[in-house]
């Protein structure tokens, strides 16, 4: 009886832990692209309130086949950006515009913007320029040194940091792998954990398997004891059989949903680390032609319906199928 009690008791202080984050709608249906987009005009970004300080962006599917996601957070004194996509023009996309829309305050008086990146690649921060020239926004680099210094990581890619918007903060988690320069963010105040390209419904391309591995169980030791609303990755490359979409596709009929509902738990997230940690130990790598570093090793993954569950896989990549576009590091 008493064990009885103990277990209600731990029940009801965990769901009074969940009951803290504020809470949201991922009730939306992204617009899928189109086989022809020409003769299909598209929208070039399209935007969701996950709740009334939390807006998801997207840049359409015929604007960029990455059609990359981007997360703004507002809190009482600040607001944050993860991401600028991958496009730059602002005639084709109106990041900026759409962005400072979103933001409280009349100008010249708007909330303070922070713009930061998830990693260095181009389809996460093409849409940099647009910021520039705008007052009462701060940039944050890119490149590793920017990204240690601003965050003051003194054992990169160990330790946290914290980035304070008033009254929302969120922590900043060293991923390193996909890229070099990579970390995750977790809003204290939604639960949500916004994973770029280390994390999401689609390839799991990897630069270095071993700083990956590492950066793997750093999240998962960082979600253990903290709730996971969704994890919410940088694309959609799914449909939802959590089959991978050609490469390049810029038409994704029944698209995999962002963020696995199943897979909502800190649980399913720490599964999902659990199963990048198997395909490491497996050594499933192989000579990649899909990454900017030809001499290294790519791991195509998928992890995203399968999150955390025995159906998920790993499957070997052509290494056609991350033929890249010849830019910069992405
Ligand atoms: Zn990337
Ligand atoms: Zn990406």
């Amino acid at each position: 009886m008493l064990a009885a009690l103990f277990v209600v008791g731990l029940l009801m202080a965990s769901s009074s832990s969940w009951s803290q984050a504020a809470t949201g709608s991922l009730n939306v249906h992204w617009n899928e692209g189109a086989k022809d987009c020409k003769a299909n005009p598209q929208a070039p970004i399209e935007v969701h309130a996950y709740n009334p300080q939390t807006f998801i962006l997207r840049e359409n599917l015929c604007a960029t086949f990455e059609a990359p996601f981007m997360y703004l957070l507002i809190g009482s004194t600040k607001a944050l950006l993860i991401d600028t996509g991958d496009v730059t023009d602002p005639e084709r996309m109106p990041l900026a515009k759409t962005v400072m829309n979103l933001l409280p305050g009349a100008e010249p008086s708007k909330l303070p913007l922070l713009v930061v990146h998830t990693h260095r690649h181009l389809d996460h921060r093409a849409g940099d320029g647009q910021f520039a020239h705008l007052s009462n926004v701060q940039m944050i680099g890119w490149d590793l040194d920017s990204v240690r210094r601003y965050y003051n990581f003194a054992d990169w890619p160990n330790g946290l940091a914290q980035i304070n918007l008033g009254d929302r903060t969120i922590d900043v988690i060293p991923t390193p792998g996909h890229n070099a320069t990579h970390v995750v963010f977790y809003d204290r105040n939604t639960a949500l954990l916004f994973s770029g390209d280390f994390l999401m419904p689609g390839r799991l391309l990897i630069d270095d398997a071993d700083a990956n591995l590492a950066s793997s169980k750093r999240v998962a030791a960082f979600v253990k004891d903290r709730p996971v609303s969704y994890v919410l990755g940088g694309h959609i490359e799914f449909d939802s059989a959590a089959k991978t979409f050609a490469w390049e596709s810029q038409y994704h009929p029944h698209e995999h949903a962002l963020a696995d509902v199943e897979g909502r738990s800190a649980r399913s997230a720490v599964g999902c680390q659990q199963l990048q940690r198997l395909l490491h130990r497996k050594r499933q790598v192989y000579p990649g032609q899909f990454d900017s570093h030809p001499h290294r090793h790519g791991c195509y993954c998928r992890c995203g319906a399968g999150c955390g569950r025995a159906g998920a896989d790993c499957v070997h990549s052509p290494p056609q199928a991350r033929p890249l576009k010849g830019q910069a590091p992405r």
